[in-house]
């Protein structure tokens, strides 16, 4: 498996995976683990002994990413080879983006906002809070602290076609384009944060908002993106130096299943399928010099689209997989997808 001491691959697009351990659920309801990591860049997804049609799975299925992550890695560990990366890209002018991608419960939410012990979440040892610390550590550097950066931080969700500032009561927001493409959240909340701690307290209000008045695993949180962003300016100017947008996308089965008895319910799943077909098809254009980019495919591309362009972009997708062997249709469609985006 990977270790601390294992070198980052410095890659304009990473995609990776992470396999999270068997939960209570599953260990009593007598899953099997199905998913072994025999190396850091290898999955396989193993035929299932029981309870799956088998007819399916006469054979192990293999892949093959920039890292797996087996259940052994902490979100430390798996952020110093995706996100962290990225951190010196917005100082260089460039956008820098990480997805997290996978069915609902995979770990999506874990992994981004940070870990949960019980109903507590630490926000500070999620992706968002482990790069914002990065980012003002950086900031300390002598070669840019002399630049004079302003940071400032958003956090909005993205539910079918509409738009919700979660840092301003869920207060929707209309997406405007103008005659030079360019794409602005009209009346987002960017707060100015002059220390970490500011940008946790952040965290942790829009977590809380996005997941507040729910109250079934049918949640809310599973159909909608999540999108963070860490903004860099000089102070005193709008010009935009550097972003990065950190994105807890809705849960894939969302989009999968099209047998939906609720007509809400399907316009939604095809909401997710569109936007997140979309999404790879403008990480794909990323790594390919004059590709189309569909970024107007969906409301998510359309206001990442300034994350999609400019050679100095970077991305990295994490893939979320379940072990148990009751997910292994969502964790094939999960790996299948991430095979495809580069
Ligand atoms: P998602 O956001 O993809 O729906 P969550 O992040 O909410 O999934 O994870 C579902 C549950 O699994 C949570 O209770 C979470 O704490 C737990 N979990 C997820 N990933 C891990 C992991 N790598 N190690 C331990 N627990 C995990
Ligand atoms: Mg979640």
């Amino acid at each position: 498996p990977l270790r601390e001491s294992d070198p980052v691959v410095e890659n304009q697009i990473t995609v990776c995976v992470r396999k999270r351990p068997l939960n209570e659920k599953e260990i009593n309801r007598r899953e099997l683990d199905v998913i072994s990591v025999p190396t850091k860049n290898q999955l396989i997804v193993h035929e299932p002994k029981q309870k799956v049609d088998l007819t399916k799975y006469l054979e192990n299925q293999h892949f093959r990413f920039d890292y797996v992550f087996d259940e052994s890695c902490s979100n430390d560990l798996v952020y110093k080879f995706t996100a962290r990366p990225l951190v010196k890209t917005i100082f260089e002018g460039g956008m820098a983006t990480c997805f997290a991608y996978g069915q609902t419960g995979s770990g999506k939410t874990h992994t981004m906002g940070g870990e949960f012990r019980g109903k507590q979440q630490n926000f500070k040892n999620g992706i968002y809070g482990l790069v914002a610390q990065d980012v003002f550590r950086y900031l300390t550097h002598p070669k840019y602290a002399r630049m004079n950066y302003s940071v400032s931080a958003s956090f909005f969700e993205i539910y079918g076609k509409l738009v919700f500032d979660l840092l301003a009561k869920k207060q929707r927001l209309r997406v405007l384009e103008d005659g030079k493409q360019q794409v602005q959240v009209v009346g987002l909340t960017e707060k100015v944060v002059n220390k970490v701690e500011h940008v946790f307290d952040l965290i942790q209000k829009g977590s809380l908002e996005r997941t507040s008045g729910q109250t079934s695993a049918n949640s809310n949180s599973s159909r909608s993106h999540a999108v963070f962003q860490i903004i860099l300016r000089r102070s005193g100017s709008r010009q935009i130096e550097g972003k990065f947008s950190l994105i807890d996308l809705a849960g894939n089965e969302r989009g999968a299943d099209n047998n939906k008895s609720n007509r809400q319910t399907r316009i939604e799943g095809a909401d997710i399928n569109k936007s997140l077909l979309a999404l790879k098809e403008c990480i794909r254009a990323l790594g390919r010099k004059g590709a189309h980019l569909p970024f107007r495919g969906s409301k998510l591309t359309q206001v990442l689209r300034d994350s999609f362009i400019g050679e100095k972009s970077r991305t990295c997708m994490i893939a979320l997989v379940s072990p148990g062997n009751y997910s292994v249709d969502h964790s094939l469609n999960t790996l299948r997808y991430a095979d495809r985006v580069k």
